[in-house]
């Protein structure tokens, strides 16, 4: 490990002891491996990997992410899913401006580099009108994406965090109606692997 990293004592971001490896510590990289369910591969569940999420998305740890990439691009190989691009779901504009970043996109282009494949922006994130905004509760905001022109038969859609599928769901619609014909999954951590089997892999896909 470079001096530097022990001069500001790094620790790993998900077990929390010494980071003897650039990101993720050596215990941890062994005892991550990422699972496949269905047509999605995923880290870890989330109450395992929270901090991992955190330092991902809030602290701008490039090697965590880059490490992570590498994993799920193995496992998406090892299923043979066959990719012709990889994505990601948007956020606002405004909210990647704040955050430098956006997570999201950072693993999907990460992944995208691994599999030899091109990372493509394909949706982007509607503004919300007023009518809307006053009508329904803030919190249970429609996530409502469309696609920024025609998206190949076959696309890897990366998120960082799965919770309920609700906005995955959402867009994966939005690839089908560009034209996708078959949507993979790709996360950091996934709440319930369960929902997994309840995504919509391909148009009029399963858990409609
Ligand atoms: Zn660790």
């Amino acid at each position: 490990m470079p001096w530097i990293d022990r001069f500001f004592g790094l620790r790993c971001p998900v077990c929390g002891g010494d980071l003897d490896a650039p990101g993720v510590c050596l215990a941890c990289r062994e005892e991550l491996v990422p699972e496949r369910v269905d047509q999605a591969v995923y880290l870890g569940r989330y109450r395992r990997l929270r901090g991992l999420v955190r330092a991902v998305k809030y602290r701008r740890n490039r090697l965590a992410l880059a490490w992570a990439a590498g994993r799920l691009a193995d496992r998406v190989r090892a299923a043979g899913f066959g990719v012709e691009a990889v994505t990601f779901v948007p956020t606002f504009p405004w909210r990647a401006l704040l955050r430098g970043q956006y997570p999201p996109a950072e693993l999907a282009r990460g992944i995208a580099g691994e599999l030899g494949v091109p990372f493509r922006a394909l949706l982007y994130r509607r503004r919300y009108t007023p009518s809307q905004t006053r009508r329904r509760n803030r919190h249970r905001l429609p996530q409502v994406f469309a696609p920024r022109g025609p998206a190949p038969s076959s696309v890897l859609l990366v998120d960082d965090v799965l919770t309920t599928g609700a906005t995955f769901r959402r867009a994966a619609e939005a690839l089908f109606a560009a034209g996708a014909e078959r949507v993979y999954g790709a996360f950091l951590a996934v709440a319930d692997p369960g929902r997994l089997r309840r995504l919509p892999y391909n148009p009029g896909g399963a858990g409609r």
